[in-house]
C-alpha cells in the first residue's frame, strides 16, 4: 500500500521536491558539540557564561535560540545584535573544528527514503533551523550531504516560517514555480511553518515529540518513523 497524504490524496513519493528538517528527522546527534558552540557564542555576545536553560531549542532556529537565551538573560538587543554576523561565523568554525567529534546516527529508513526519492527524480533539499555550515557538517558526518541540492538555513532568518519560505523559493528555482513540494519534520514548529507556507507536511515522531503530540497540529501524514512508509 502506498502511503498518501490526507486531503491532497497524493502518494508520498510523487512530489517534485522534498524539504527535510535535519535534527530528529534525518539524524540524531548524541554529542554536545553544537550545544557548546551555543555556549561559546553566548559568552561572546553577552560577556558572561550563559547556557540554554529555559530556552526552547527543538523547532527553534540557531539564531532564534541565541536571541531567546540573550533575552532571558536580560541582555539588550542593541548590545549583541551588531556582533551577530561575526558570532555566527565563530559558531560554525567551532563545530567545523570538532567535526570528528560529532556522534551522528541516521534515523530509521532515512537512507532508503533518500535513495527512493532520488530514483523518483525528486529534488531533495533541506529546511532547517541549523546554520548552514553546522548543518552541512552534521550531514557530511552522516554521509548523506550529497543527496541535497537545495537548502534553507537559519543564517539569515530567525523564524522557521521564513527559513521554509527561502527554501521553497530555491526549490522553485531548481524545478519550476509549479513544482509540488512536501516538507518533512519532527516538531510542531515544522508543521506550523509548512502550513504557513501552504505546504503539506509529513511529520515523523523520531525526535522528542510523540506521534500523538504531532497529530494535534494536523500534519498531512504522521509517522512513527520513515519505516512506516514502506509497510
Ligand atoms: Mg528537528
Amino acid at each position: 500500500m502506498v502511503r498518501k497524504l490526507d486531503v491532497w490524496q497524493t502518494p508520498w513519493d510523487e512530489f517534485d521536491g522534498y524539504l527535510f528538517d535535519i535534527d530528529g528527522t534525518l539524524i540524531n546527534c548524541t554529542d554536545a558539540v553544537h550545544y557548546f558552540a551555543f555556549c561559546d557564542a553566548l559568552k561572546q555576545l553577552s560577556g558572561m557564561p550563559l547556557t540554554l536553560e529555559g530556552v526552547t531549542a527543538h523547532g527553534n532556529t540557531d539564531v532564534g535560540i541565541l536571541r531567546d537565551a540573550l533575552k532571558l538573560a536580560g541582555i539588550p538587543e542593541d548590545e549583541w545584535r551588531p556582533r551577530l554576523p561575526t558570532t555566527r561565523d565563530t559558531m560554525c568554525e567551532f563545530v567545523e573544528a570538532r567535526e570528528d567529534e560529532l556522534c551522528v546516527t541516521l534515523l530509521p529508513a532515512v537512507h532508503v527514503v533518500l535513495q527512493h526519492l532520488t530514483t523518483c527524480n525528486a529534488t531533495l533539499g533541506l529546511a532547517t533551523g541549523n546554520l548552514k555550515r553546522i548543518g552541512q557538517a552534521k550531514l557530511r558526518r552522516a554521509g548523506i550531504l550529497d543527496y541535497f541540492s537545495v537548502g534553507g538555513w537559519s543564517d539569515q532568518f530567525e523564524d522557521r516560517t521564513d527559513v521554509f519560505r527561502g527554501a521553497v523559493a530555491q526549490m522553485h528555482q531548481a524545478r519550476s514555480t509549479n513544482a509540488t513540494i512536501c516538507i518533512l519534520g519532527d516538531t510542531p514548529a515544522d508543521i506550523l511553518a509548512a502550513h504557513a507556507n501552504r505546504l503539506p507536511v509529513i511529520a515523523v515522531a523520531t525526535g522528542v515529540y510523540s506521534r500523538e503530540q504531532l497529530l494535534r497540529h494536523k500534519p498531512e501524514l504522521c509517522l512513527n518513523s520513515f519505516e512506516d512508509l514502506f509497510v
